[in-house]
């Protein structure tokens, strides 16, 4: 019988497929006390069962490639560290041993314990990432369950299959998509998860939220997924299918349009011209980012190249990583942010500081770099050698006050010294941005403005801190919501404020790339739009039908919003308006 369940959009797209349910505990633990003869052989399974879980997260980064491969890494490296982390494994061999249990129930034990107390504990990676904790042991139980059953891991081919789950950890969704996964359906989960990040740029759809999908989906049922309508509809009729069918008729002819658009000029419907930068961290990215006609790199993330290495990466290394960059992008600006570690993004030398209470508000960023000015330096060194071979500008994160750019400036002044001593080529000056994602540097960005040449908006982590709403908990996404007036006040703040100083604003955050964002960031003033080299087109496209005037005369009536809701309700108005 046809049933209709409802959830939250998370990556656009229609899929109809088998479900494949993935239980978060499916596996059965087994909750008989260990004989005392059972002991050793069980302490044996339990650490084989660890290594075959590094192992496997080790093949995983290894069959990883293309324009994800960077960001996927950055949660394999998190999870590896996990399964090293004393404070998870701690007290697994005692609980077998002295506890008698067997290894799955001491891992469930685990978990659970470290779950309940994950907010108290001085490791960052723990405090700020529960669901990775579950994923990881999750992997374990699932590796300890292959050494006694001859049940093939669930999650091996997914060719034709919707996934089920309660949740699904980024570096699975990326090997999944490669072995023919049709779309993700999550029973919990926000459409700002890193997850959900990821499965946007996969083009996978995606929806969260779908409260009883694990409790009345079951395995191989045919379902559709129409994210245009949050629907998941359990066995289609006849009458939904060819609804289907005509959709992806549609889809597909749009696609063909859109390809179209990689060499076309990006012009408002009043022919404004508009710059569309892309985020770019691989060299699939940098492909994809001049193939589909950027006009240069918004944000270079160099954290990543810090994320998969075991110590510190070398200035050589950095240099030839910034070096293809800027080749890569064929004479086109090139905008390098310098370090952005700490709160959830944590290195593996140890560069970012334990035992913060609040991480979020710590020392990340461009604080942390300034607490280490040799590894700092190097890593100014390398920008400098790469400026050479193009343009480049340099992007500082999580500028609070102008002393920090002050700062970074007078390391820069150094650098450029030491180098022209040692007869190194050096490039012409480089510009210097901010990037505005305190609320601090928001709302006194003149006084940035006068050390800044230009500014980049990251409204993920603006939003998160003007709301004191952290982006990924979906317990808060009546609150998390780019369209809170209180948010859209500062960014057109910013925008003004960089128009009046003649000086480049972008926009680098998920925003930038989500056409359902256009109109209004348009309307908002913004003229330089950063975002995943996947979404250029869809912006471009969605430009070409926006009348710049006509919405920058809006902007006052939305600055005058009181809600996140009357926002919505005015950009509903303003688009049936233009199609009409
Ligand atoms: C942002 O905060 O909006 C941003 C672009 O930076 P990141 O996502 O790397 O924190
Ligand atoms: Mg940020």
């Amino acid at each position: 019988m046809r049933l209709l369940l409802t959830g939250t959009t998370a990556a656009r797209g229609m899929a109809l497929g088998r479900a494949r349910l993935v239980q978060p505990n499916r596996h059965l633990v087994d909750k008989r006390p260990l004989a005392e003869e059972e002991i050793e052989t069980e302490l044996g399974n339990l650490h084989r069962a660890l290594d075959a879980a590094r192992v496997e997260l080790r093949d995983l980064r290894e069959k990883l490639h293309g324009a994800l491969a960077c960001e996927v890494s950055e949660f394999i490296d998190t999870h590896s560290l996990l399964l090293d982390d004393q404070e998870l494994l701690r007290g697994l061999d005692d609980l077998v041993r002295i506890g008698h249990y067997r290894p799955g129930a001491a891992l469930k034990k685990q978990r659970d314990r470290l779950v309940a107390v994950f907010e108290a504990m001085d490791d960052p990676y723990l405090r700020s990432r529960k669901e990775d904790i579950d994923q990881v042991i999750n992997r374990v139980i699932s590796a300890l369950q292959r050494q006694t059953s001859v049940e093939e891991r669930k999650l091996a081919a997914r060719v034709g299959e919707i996934l089920i789950a309660d949740t699904i950890a980024p570096a699975d969704m990326a090997h999944l998509v490669g072995n023919g996964l049709l779309g993700v359906v999550a029973s919990s989960g926000s459409a700002y998860s890193h997850s959900a990040i990821l499965a946007r740029s996969l083009d996978l759809p995606m929806l969260v939220g779908v409260r009883d999908a694990l409790s009345t989906i079951h395995d191989d049922d045919l379902i559709l997924l129409d994210t245009e309508r949050g629907e998941v509809v359990v066995h289609p009729t006849a009458q939904d299918l060819a609804l289907y069918r005509a959709k992806q008729r549609e889809a597909a002819q749009e696609g063909r349009r859109l390809a179209t658009l990689a060499n076309a000029p990006t012009r408002t419907r009043d022919d404004i011209g508009i710059r569309l930068l892309a985020n770019a961290e691989m060299p699939a990215d940098i492909a994809m980012a001049r193939a589909r006609g950027a006009d240069g790199v918004g944000l270079y993330r160099t954290e990543f190249l810090f994320l998969r290495h075991k110590g510190l990466p070398s200035e050589d290394e950095q240099f030839i990583a910034y070096r293809d960059l800027v080749l890569g992008m064929g004479g086109l600006p090139v905008t390098i942010r310098t370090l952005d570690l700490g709160a959830d993004k944590a290195d593996a030398a140890g560069l970012v500081l334990r035992g913060e209470d609040n991480p979020a508000l710590g020392v990340r960023g461009v604080r942390l770099s300034l607490r280490y000015p040799a590894v700092f330096t190097t890593q100014i060194r390398a920008i400098l050698r790469a400026a050479c071979y193009g343009p480049v500008r340099v992007l500082v994160p999580m500028v609070t006050q102008p002393d920090e750019l002050i700062a970074v400036r007078t390391l820069f002044k150094l650098a450029r010294q030491d180098l022209k001593r040692e007869n190194v080529d050096l490039p012409e000056k480089l510009a210097l941005g901010a990037m505005i994602e305190v609320p601090a540097a928001a709302i006194n960005v003149r006084a940035l403005l006068e050390h800044a040449d230009f500014l980049a908006i990251g409204t993920n982590d603006l939003a998160q801190y003007v709301l004191a709403a952290d982006r990924g908990n979906d317990g808060l996404e009546n609150i998390y919501n780019p369209l809170q007036p209180a948010l859209l006040r500062l960014i057109s703040h910013v925008i003004g404020a960089g128009r009046r100083a003649k000086k480049p604003v972008s926009l680098c955050g998920e925003i930038g790339g989500d056409v359902n964002f256009t109109a209004l960031l348009l309307a908002l003033g913004l003229n330089e739009f950063s975002m995943h080299p996947s979404q250029l087109l869809h912006v471009r496209d969605r430009l070409a039908t926006l009348d710049h005037g006509a919405l920058r005369r809006l902007a006052p009536q939305l600055m005058r919003a009181h809600t996140h809701e009357q926002v919505e309700a005015l950009l509903t108005k303003i688009a049936e308006e233009s199609a009409a």
